[in-house]
């Protein structure tokens, strides 16, 4: 039996599924096009009304859902073994899952117990169409080149990929998911047993904000984050830095954007003193909207920008401010 369409693992959130599903699912309808195969959500235990809806206005043409009997330990076990089993019988080409701590734990567990390949955090999937084959882009080698890696010989071709590298983007013409309910009998392994969940502590997150403005080390020195506060106040929105700036000690790592910090796609990012290197940006390409200020006007951030401000940025940004003042906006 060949192997065909593209799975999407779905994790719930709360009382709801995770936004990274529906990024996921967002992505895959140009990835199944592409291959002219189906999209699949694959639920694990009870399937609401509301859940189903919601995958459906993403594009989910099907919904797998696992039964979980009552009582059973949903632990990371658990769903690998009934995902095989599912794919055994399923066969999927593909099969992606957000990179979240439940993804990352999740993934290796089926793609050892199914003799496969995994590509963890891609920033970039696309399709081969001459040869069906996923290709899978993410950073190497210390995060100094893109790679694009296949897995040709074994399939599925599994990737997990972070929260906000995708966008959202509901369908236009939603079609009424086909639910197909499976049932299967695990040998349960009891190696890890969830007994009690504590809801993390809201923090600062830098990736729930529609506006950014980011530092890096053009600014020279810890004070000059300041201006960027203020600049962000006034804006409405949250600091964001480079590596650069983090690793000299001007502000905390929960700040930085890039491939060792947080992935952002904000409506606005405002990257100062920023120089575009590639880890950086591959933290907050996604953004709709980039401005730039920067005093080199071959900074490499420009062939990322939408707008561009050559200049200091001491001398650009109190100018800003003072524009924003005037003219009532702050
Ligand atoms: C494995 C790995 C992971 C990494 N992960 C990340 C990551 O997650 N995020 C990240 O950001 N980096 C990351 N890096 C580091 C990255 O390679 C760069 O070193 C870092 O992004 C540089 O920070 P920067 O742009 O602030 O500093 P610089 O590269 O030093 O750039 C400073 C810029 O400021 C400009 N400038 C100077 N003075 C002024 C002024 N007064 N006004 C306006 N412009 C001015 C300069 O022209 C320059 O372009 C990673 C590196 C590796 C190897």
């Amino acid at each position: 039996m060949e192997y065909k369409n593209i799975w999407v693992l779905v994790e719930k959130q709360n009382e709801g599924i995770h936004p990274v599903v529906f990024e996921l699912l967002s992505k895959g309808r140009s990835l199944k096009e592409a291959l002219g195969e189906r999209l699949i959500a694959v639920f694990f235990g009870k399937l609401k009304d509301r859940d189903k809806a919601e995958l459906e206005r993403y594009g989910a043409e099907e919904i797998l859902a696992i039964h979980i009997d009552e009582g059973m330990d949903e632990n990371h076990e658990l769903l690998a073994e009934l995902a095989c089993m599912a794919v055994e019988e399923e066969r999927p080409q593909i099969i992606l899952a957000g990179a979240t701590i439940n993804g990352r734990t999740l993934m290796p567990l089926i793609a050892v117990q199914l003799k496969t390949g995994l590509t963890a955090d891609c920033t970039e999937l696309r399709i081969d169409k001459d040869r069906e084959i996923l290709l899978q882009t993410r950073p190497a080698f210390g995060g100094n080149i893109m790679a694009t890696i296949e897995c040709a010989d074994s399939k599925p071709q599994m990737a997990t990929v972070r929260p906000h590298v995708f966008k959202m983007k509901k369908t236009r013409d939603p079609v009424k998911a086909k639910v197909k309910s499976k049932r299967y009998s695990p040998v349960m392994r009891r190696t890890v047993r969830v007994l009690e969940t504590i809801a993390q502590e809201e923090k600062m997150d830098i990736t729930r904000t529609d506006i950014i403005v980011s530092g890096g080390r053009g600014l020279g020195k810890a004070d000059g984050f300041e201006l960027i506060g203020e600049l962000s106040r006034k804006l409405g929105g949250m600091v964001g830095a480079s590596r650069g700036a983090v690793d000299l000690g001007w502000i905390s790592h929960a700040h930085q954007v890039g491939q060792t910090g947080r992935t952002v796609s904000p409506k606005l990012y405002v990257a100062c003193g920023i120089s575009g290197a590639v880890q950086h940006l591959a933290g907050m390409k996604g953004s709709e909207t980039i401005i730039a200020i920067n005093e080199d006007p071959d900074a490499t951030i420009f062939e990322a920008a939408d707008y561009g401000i050559v200049g200091d940025l001491y001398d650009i940004i109190p100018r800003i401010l003072k524009e924003m003042e005037s003219s009532g906006r702050a």
